[in-house]
């Protein structure tokens, strides 16, 4: 089933257009990756998608519905987290308490049910559990990442927006993060993933878009992209 499509959007910054006619869409259960360089658009079509820009042009449907007019707030309502870049995590509260804030749009959960949350939670990220009251600000940026994804799934969304998760982490610890999004996606979460890194991406998406300074160049499953002699001189390292 059709879970996102974007059909012909366009974005401003004031007169600025960060985004020309964008479609593009993500099937359920699918994990879609949005590449391209700095500046390209990445971060404004999640932050479009999410409600935080509010297209000029275009329509957002989920599941069949448009979105495009909703508030932020209403659009997390209807099942889309996104985990921004750079984090956000709240550095004077603890790890525990940093999860639970991600339930915050699921009304009043009884606390057995926030606390059988977060156990799900430190299932799939062990090294939380071991720090769950550490205060955000300690936590190394590799962990403070995994946080605010965690943080993010808390949402329960039906589709989860990740800006550059590996964005200054370690090679190590961008493997490790990478094992998290394929077990997440192994429990059946829809992800739109945008990365620089263009070969850890393609290595756990199903398919791939390629924007170039706003509009989309290219898009195709995984080997195809690997294979295109413009996306790999211009995003894997030439050759
Ligand atoms: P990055 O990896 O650097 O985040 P990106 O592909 O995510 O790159 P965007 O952040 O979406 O790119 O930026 C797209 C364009 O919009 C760029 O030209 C950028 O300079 C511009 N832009 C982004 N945010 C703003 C803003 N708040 N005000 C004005 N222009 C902006």
């Amino acid at each position: 089933m059709r879970l996102l499509e974007l059909q012909s959007v366009s974005s401003f910054y004031g007169n600025v257009q960060a985004l020309r006619q964008v479609s593009l869409h993500v099937d359920e259960g699918e994990v879609v990756t949005l590449l391209g360089a700095n500046g390209a658009g990445k971060s404004t079509t999640l932050r479009t998608i999410s409600g935080l820009v509010s297209p000029a042009e275009g329509t957002i449907l989920l599941g069949g519905e448009p979105i495009q007019r909703l508030s932020p707030e209403a659009i997390v309502r209807r099942g889309i987290a996104h985990v921004p870049e750079g984090r956000r995590i709240f550095p004077g509260l603890t790890v525990t308490e940093n999860i639970q804030l991600g339930a915050s749009n699921r009304g009043r959960l009884s606390k057995a049910e926030l606390a059988r949350d977060v156990e799900e939670m430190f299932t799939i990220f062990p090294d939380l559990k071991r720090l769950s009251r550490a205060l955000g600000w300690s936590l190394s940026g590799g962990q403070q990442q995994m946080l605010a994804v965690a943080r993010g799934l808390m949402a329960r969304p039906r589709l989860l927006l990740l800006d550059e998760p590996s964005l200054g982490l370690a090679p190590i610890i961008v493997q490790q993060l990478f094992g998290v999004i394929r077990d997440i996606r192994a429990r059946g979460m829809t992800i739109l993933l945008v990365e620089q890194n263009a070969n850890m991406a393609l290595s756990v998406a199903d398919r791939g878009y390629v924007l170039e300074t706003g509009r989309l160049i290219t898009e195709g499953r995984p080997q195809e992209l690997l294979n295109n002699e413009e996306v790999r001189a211009a995003y894997l390292g030439g050759g």
